[in-house]
């Protein structure tokens, strides 16, 4: 299977998790949580087509052990960039720096690099601060999507997981054409 260029950083609650069917533990670990419907095919559907994904998120390393481990997703992340680990959450750099290292990429890969997410002041103002693409999943509504500021405006905008293959595809097809 041919690597493909594109590397996909992702959010996990209401990205991929469904946070309205969350159970928490007396420490607030997550201890189950249904997938977004679509959410779990896309995922590995991605990963056997050959992308790189990344888990960017905020929360307790136990929480996504068990929930990855619960949906069988725990080997499809090249690596688990979790903010428990990081001591800071998204919007700050430091999250997707962490991802930049743990995958040994640099400034000049940034251009093929997509962070998706539910949540606008940290997964796409982040991203967007960042240098990085951002795609806007609306599934949730638990959140606003309104923009506070020209950073919170997603590069692109889904509505459901599926919608992130032929996406990525699409950028994938362009970054084959383009000069890098
Ligand atoms: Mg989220």
């Amino acid at each position: 299977m041919k690597k493909k260029k594109l590397i996909i950083f992702t959010d996990i609650g209401d990205t991929i998790i469904d946070e309205g069917t969350e159970v928490r533990n007396g420490q607030g670990v997550v201890i189950e949580a249904d997938c977004i419907p679509g959410a779990r095919t896309t995922a590995h559907a991605l990963h056997d087509e050959g992308y790189t994904l990344v888990m960017v998120a905020d929360g307790l390393t136990a929480s996504f052990h068990n929930l990855m481990n619960l949906h069988g997703l725990s080997d499809l992340f090249s690596a688990w960039i979790i903010s428990e680990e990081v001591g800071e959450e998204k919007p700050s750099s430091r999250m997707f720096e962490s991802a930049m290292q743990a995958l040994s990429l640099t400034e000049k890969d940034k251009s093929r690099i997509i962070m998706v997410g539910n949540n606008v002041r940290r997964d796409i103002r982040g991203a967007n601060r960042f240098g990085i693409h951002s795609v806007l999943l609306d599934w949730s509504s638990r959140r606003s999507f309104e923009p506070e500021c020209p950073e919170d405006v997603p590069t692109w905008r889904i509505h459901t997981p599926e919608e992130l293959f032929p996406l990525a595809e699409l950028i994938e097809s362009q970054l084959e054409d383009g000069d890098d």
